[in-house]
């Protein structure tokens, strides 16, 4: 009985060398920042979409490809 109390003291230090170790480890805490996607407006309809979904011709932005067409660009 006593040696599981050993041991369970053990693996308890153990565990909590290896959580500080990993803390320390890791980079350090930084606020949270909320991811940013930039938002362009459809040249033809004015419908607001993310830039990475937009099509692009002559430096104007589309929410499809109809609306690329019905613009002549
Ligand atoms: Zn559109």
């Amino acid at each position: 009985m006593k040696y599981l109390l050993l041991l369970m003291l053990a693996a308890y230090v153990l565990w909590r060398w290896r959580e500080a170790q990993a803390a320390r480890g890791s980079p350090p805490l930084r606020p949270e920042q909320p991811q940013t996607i930039e938002m362009v407006a459809c040249a033809h309809c004015g419908v607001h979409l993310p830039v990475l979904q937009a099509l692009t011709a002559h430096g104007a932005y589309f929410c499809s490809a109809a609306h690329q067409k019905a613009s002549g660009v």
